[in-house]
């Protein structure tokens, strides 16, 4: 099985060079389905992927299958705007997204695949006393749990980022709170490095599977119902993100989620520009620079509850209105592209990995506009939680029974723009 897989390494690159690439191998099997396996973790996108690699790198399971019903990475994985950070304030959230980060800065070696993880950083741009304080605050708590935050003055701002409005007659920039070590990474590359690394330990990996009924007797997990068939499950690991309030409903849970859809636009290629990761602090903004050139941004939810992976004008205009206050010279350019995604909103802002009333099915869900940042973790905890049935100390507040004990992790509160991925 080894023997068809591609291997990495510097003579495997000058052989391939050398006879015109013709012997690259795919990166992983596209498996069949077993009749039955340990775990079935449902959802190919980074989460869920990232899950089973842990439970077989960490746990030593390796019966294990990743069911998505369409290609992987086809969901939020593949379409977000790659930011990730550790910059929050929260007790629940901030050991749990600086594990993350630990694990972006070791995630290329660790997967032996260029994820393109670049910590250029996070500029959350201030305009008003108020917002500046919420901001000191924030970076107070941040460097109290060991992790960088600056505060900057609006003249150390511009030196970093001269082409914004500073002057700006509504919404003069007064300064930013900079995480250095956040940054970006390649969302496709982090799917198909974690599927690589899943698959070399012996994970299944179904793609065009879609889950279309959970089985259960006497109140524990038996299998999934899928396109392809039966499948049989120890355990079951919803995965799901947008679709997790479908997905919980064949059991009968109502989840404290909504789907909405999130937006994000590529414009067209223009040399090197924005070299870090820009969010506008007096609208629905934030931008950063592919390395194709390509500026990507985005803003805030479309409104409305969907399962649409498209959204709609009014969000647009509004993108556009504050890219133009933030960065006049942006009218200019053309916008190559736009899409959406749907978004599992949690009604507090921070995510959800549990157990469910259901013995022997898991929950990873709630990650709102942030997951993609925390993927390492997610998949690090979860696999943690399916494996040992216990929390890991890092996602312990978690929990959903959070919702009605009220221990909410209200991160909403935090900062003027939490809105922002
Ligand atoms: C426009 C946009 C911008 C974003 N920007 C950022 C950002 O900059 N930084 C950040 O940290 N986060 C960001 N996010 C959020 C982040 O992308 C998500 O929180 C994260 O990707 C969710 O986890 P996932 O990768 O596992 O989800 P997904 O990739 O959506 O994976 C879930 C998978 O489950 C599959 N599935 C659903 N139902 C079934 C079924 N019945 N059977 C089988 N498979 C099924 C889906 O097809 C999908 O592939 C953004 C999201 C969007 C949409």
């Amino acid at each position: 099985m080894d023997g068809k897989r591609m291997r990495y390494n510097a003579l495997s690159l000058v052989k391939n060079a050398l006879s015109g690439n013709r012997s690259w191998k795919p990166a992983w099997r596209d498996a069949t389905p077993k009749a039955g396996y340990d775990v079935v973790v449902i959802g190919g996108g980074g989460h869920g992927l990232a899950t089973a690699y842990y439970l077989a790198k960490e746990h030593g399971l390796t019966n294990i299958a990743v069911l998505e019903k369409s290609w992987i990475g086809s969901g939020n994985a593949g379409r977000n705007t790659t930011i990730i950070r550790s910059n929050y304030l929260m007790p629940g959230n901030v050991p749990f997204y600086e594990l993350s980060m630990k694990l972006w800065e070791g995630l290329e070696q660790d997967l032996n695949y260029n994820a393109m993880v670049s910590q250029r950083g996070v500029l959350n741009l201030y305009h008003s006393d108020p917002q500046r304080d919420a901001y000191a605050r924030r970076g107070n708590a941040m460097r109290l749990n060991g992790i960088d935050a600056e505060l900057l003055d609006r003249e150390q701002v511009r030196a970093m980022v001269p082409y914004l409005d500073f002057d700006s007659a509504r919404f003069p920039v007064q300064g930013g709170l900079l995480q250095g070590r956040g940054g970006t990474a390649r969302h496709d590359a982090v799917v198909w490095g974690y599927a690589r690394a899943a698959d070399m330990r012996g994970v299944d990996i179904v793609q065009g599977c879609e889950v279309t009924g959970i089985r259960t007797d006497n109140g524990r997990v038996t299998g999934v119902e899928t396109t392809r068939g039966l499948i049989g499950a120890g355990k079951v690991a919803l995965a799901v993100a947008g679709n997790s309030s479908r997905l919980a409903a064949m059991v009968g849970l109502r989840l404290p989620i909504e789907s909405h859809v999130l937006q994000a636009f590529v414009s067209e290629a223009i040399k090197p520009l924005v070299d870090t990761v820009i969010t506008f602090g007096a609208g629905h903004f934030y931008v950063s620079q592919s390395d194709k050139g390509s500026l990507v941004f985005g803003g805030d939810i479309d409104g409305y509850n969907s399962y649409a992976q498209r959204g709609n004008l009014p969000v647009v205009e509004d993108v556009c209105e504050s890219a133009m206050a933030l960065m006049p010279m942006l009218g200019r350019l053309r916008v190559l592209r736009s899409w959406g995604g749907i978004m599992d909103m949690s009604m507090d802002g921070s995510p959800i990995i549990d157990t469910t009333p259901v013995e022997g099915l898991y929950l990873n869900s709630g990650w709102c506009y942030g997951g993609f940042k925390a993927t390492p973790a997610s998949g690090l905890c979860f696999a943690h939680l399916i494996a040992r049935n216990t929390p890991h100390d890092a996602a312990a507040a978690y929990r959903l029974d959070r919702f009605a004990t009220g221990r909410l992790i209200d991160e909403k509160g935090a900062g003027a723009q939490p809105n922002l991925h």
